[in-house]
């Protein structure tokens, strides 16, 4: 988290939303990133909207009245539904449908902009440069950045590395076709596989799915040109350092091109909001979901 800092040291405030896996959590951030006022409550499996914009109104009532946020944004699990104003995960119905844009919208009463989580954590990790943010939580997902700047796409969704094909015949995605990215490093494909929970997943899967991020690495490395990857979501905290290593040994075979030996392909977590800070921060930068 960033520094705690007194109320008074808050004037530029932004608003940052993160709907999660486990937890939806709100916090107000200054022109530097600094969290002040958070909060967050256990993700339901229904009524969502309703359980936040209860914890948005929680979280503006704790706010000093003089720091109303000046823009609201959102990361939760993409795509990004432009039309609906809300998210659209692939077959998962607890978010689709939901939009989330207008319910927060509503209450705070400023622009708000939606990204997906993985492109969230992309600008999370970029640090100012280029880097292919590959965030495992769920659901497969993630960006790219250029220089500072998050790419956008004609959907302003690049990035959704879910369903790239990196095993022809392999295990059934839920997309419907085979071999997909998501099938082997997805949160709830690997349990689906498994039939248990993620940190119960056996040695040779962890293996495996390791293999197959990292063959997706070669590939978008060589594809983009650049050579900074990070690795984030509960995968790799399930998963630990036994995951990073089967990533560098495929690696090892497979970046004996000349543009591929310098690759840096690391674990990096960040806090729950920082996905939606960089967001809410690169405003203006991006082209986005705002109102
Ligand atoms: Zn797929």
């Amino acid at each position: 988290m960033g520094d705690e800092r007194s109320s008074t040291d808050f004037v530029d405030v932004r608003m940052v939303i993160d709907l999660g896996e486990r937890h939806l959590a709100v916090g107000m951030i200054d022109a530097d990133g600094n969290v002040g006022v958070r909060d967050r409550v256990v993700t339901p499996p229904r009524d969502r909207d309703v359980a936040l914009t209860r914890l948005v109104h929680r979280v503006l009532a704790a706010t000093p009245a003089e720091q109303q946020p000046v823009l609201c944004a959102v990361t939760g699990p993409g795509p990004v539904d432009e039309q609906l104003g809300g998210f659209a995960p692939l077959g998962d119905n607890d978010w689709n449908g939901l939009p989330v844009r207008d319910a927060i919208s509503e209450v705070v009463g400023c622009s708000v902009i939606l990204e997906s989580t993985g492109r969230g954590y992309a600008l999370a990790a970029c640090d100012g440069g280029s880097v292919i943010g590959v965030h495992l939580g769920d659901y497969v997902d993630g960006g790219i950045v250029v220089d500072g700047r998050l790419l956008s796409g004609e959907r302003a969704s690049a990035g959704e590395f879910a369903h790239l094909g990196i095993e022809p015949d392999g295990r059934p995605c839920r997309c419907g076709i085979a071999g997909c990215l998501d099938a082997y490093a997805g949160v709830r494909s690997i349990e689906a596989s498994t039939g248990r929970g993620l940190v119960s997943t056996p040695a040779s899967l962890i293996a495996q799915s390791g293999m197959m991020v990292a063959r997706a690495c070669a590939s978008l490395a060589a594809m983009m040109d650049i050579h900074r990857i990070r690795i984030g979501g509960v995968v790799v905290e399930a998963f630990r350092q036994a995951f990073i290593e089967s990533i560098h040994q495929e690696l090892s075979e497979r970046t004996r091109l000349t543009h591929l030996t310098d690759l840096d392909v690391a674990a990096a977590q960040f806090h729950v909001l920082a996905g939606a800070s960089a967001v809410a921060l690169a405003a203006g930068t991006i082209e986005s979901s705002a109102v």
